[in-house]
């Protein structure tokens, strides 16, 4: 059945949520305060670089509506459903200033009964919150709904419509039934829970995959040390169906606007319920120690040579996204940037974006891979696009004034790089 939904807050989430239940036959109304997102939004722009986003909203652009009247969006809906940013503070602990905001305004708002669900990660507990909160404004009926969102930025529209799972903790059947039959037509086991289970996978989820990322980080250091190569040591292990082949990618260790952000959150979470959660303190601390290995490596190699010149392959936090938010391209840049290097970098599509995260100091946002190799001393690869590896590297190698190439994402293969001449270095590899 066509339902009447608003999503308030159009970012990632948002906007992937919004266009795949506009995709799945509902009616929905995207809302942010942001004008200038929607007035785009409005001509049919789409503000954020996601694959295939831009031709799904264009099909089916009669179901959808973006709006910044909240108001107006709230009282044409049955179900709202929130996917503000739920941002780190300085401490780790989890902003939630977005998310109160929104559910104050609709909780004035409220006339009639509607289900409100939630797709923001917040910290165990906040669908409490929220049913106290609507409450002191509103004596009506209403549901609350825990629906947290596990899409991937850059896959985000095959993770909406054809998720491993999809998560909803309710309380009652009435929203339960709902629920279901918003998303009946996707294949996907459902897990009907309470909401503060709902809350805590998110968190759950998002801690192991991060914590298999840095236990491979680790096992890479500790190959490189002992003389065995981590590709193939992940290889082994995650043959095993019990471990799994995914997420054993050793690197330059996890970024973008939720791994570093959830572990803290967690790790918080953890601290105010007064339980020293030991693994994933680790787990972040081990992360933040390969960025800065990688930062040293790079320096050393540039101080070996006496070499002025580095070129940065890479800035999004991971390939097909243009989101820089807590990538370690960024965190690596300003590191060399505080020690006067000349940085050339360049992304395919993340550099409008970096622009507004680093200083300007010392630094060339490049076209082209070739010309942020021009004339380089080192080369460091950070984000894997798959371009880097279909690109010529005999003119790469000509290109640059020394052959020194650093690869922290294990994108290329050593001996291949060594016949043509590179000095090459790997992740955890021999
Ligand atoms: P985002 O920053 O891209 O988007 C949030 C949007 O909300 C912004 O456009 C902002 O203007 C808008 N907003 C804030 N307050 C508002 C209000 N009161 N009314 C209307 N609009 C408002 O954030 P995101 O990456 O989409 O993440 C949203 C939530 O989803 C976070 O809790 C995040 O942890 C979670 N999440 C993100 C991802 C991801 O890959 N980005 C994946 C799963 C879950």
């Amino acid at each position: 059945m066509q339902r009447k939904i608003s999503v308030i807050g159009t970012g990632y989430v948002g906007l992937t949520t919004g266009v795949c239940l506009a995709y799945l036959g509902h009616k929905v109304i995207c809302v942010d305060k942001d004008k200038n997102k929607i007035q785009r939004l409005q001509k049919g722009i789409v503000p954020i670089y996601e694959p295939g986003l831009d031709e799904i909203l264009k099909k089916h652009r009669k179901n959808l509506e973006f709006t910044t009247n909240t108001k107006d969006a709230v009282q044409k809906s049955e179900v709202i459903f929130i996917a503000v940013g739920t941002p780190s503070q300085k401490d780790g602990d989890i902003d939630m200033t977005y998310f109160r905001q929104a559910i104050r305004e609709i909780a004035k708002i409220l006339d009639s009964y509607k289900i409100i669900v939630n797709k923001s990660t917040v910290p165990v507990g906040t669908g409490e919150w929220t049913k106290k909160e609507i409450k002191k404004h509103y004596k009506g009926g209403f549901s609350i709904v825990s629906n947290p969102e596990f899409l991937r930025e850059g896959s985000a529209i095959k993770d909406f419509l054809e998720p491993d799972r999809i998560v909803i903790g309710v309380e009652d059947e009435k929203a339960k039934e709902i629920m279901l039959d918003i998303f009946s037509s996707i294949k996907a086991p459902k897990i009907i829970t309470d909401i503060k289970s709902a809350e805590m996978i998110k968190y759950a989820a998002n801690a192991f995959l991060a914590t298999k990322i840095s236990f491979i980080n680790e096992i890479a250091n500790l190959c490189e040390k002992a003389g065995a190569d981590v590709k193939k040591v992940a290889e082994g292990i995650g043959l095993d169906k019990r471990i799994g082949p995914k997420f054993l990618n050793a690197g330059i260790g996890y970024g973008g606007s939720c791994f570093p952000k959830d572990v803290d959150g967690l790790n918080k979470i953890a601290e105010q319920k007064k339980y020293n959660f030991h693994l994933l303190k680790a787990v972040s601390l081990v992360n933040k120690n390969q960025q800065k290995k990688f930062l040293h490596k790079i320096k050393n190699t540039l101080k070996k040579i006496d070499g002025k010149t580095v070129c940065i392959w890479g800035l999004a936090f991971k390939p097909n996204t243009d989101d820089v938010r807590k990538s370690p391209a960024i965190e690596i840049i300003k590191g060399l940037q505080r020690s006067d290097y000349k940085i050339q970098v360049y992304d395919p599509v993340a550099t409008e974006n970096a622009k507004k995260e680093l200083p300007k100091k010392n630094i060339k946002f490049c076209k082209t891979s070739f010309e942020a190799a021009k004339n380089a001393d080192v080369l460091a690869l950070v984000t894997e696009w798959p371009e880097f590896s279909e690109l010529n590297m005999k003119k790469v190698k000509k290109l640059m004034r020394h052959s020194y190439f650093l690869d922290g994402r294990n994108q290329l293969e050593p001996e291949e790089m060594k016949k043509l001449g590179f000095y090459y270095e790997g992740i955890g590899r021999k």
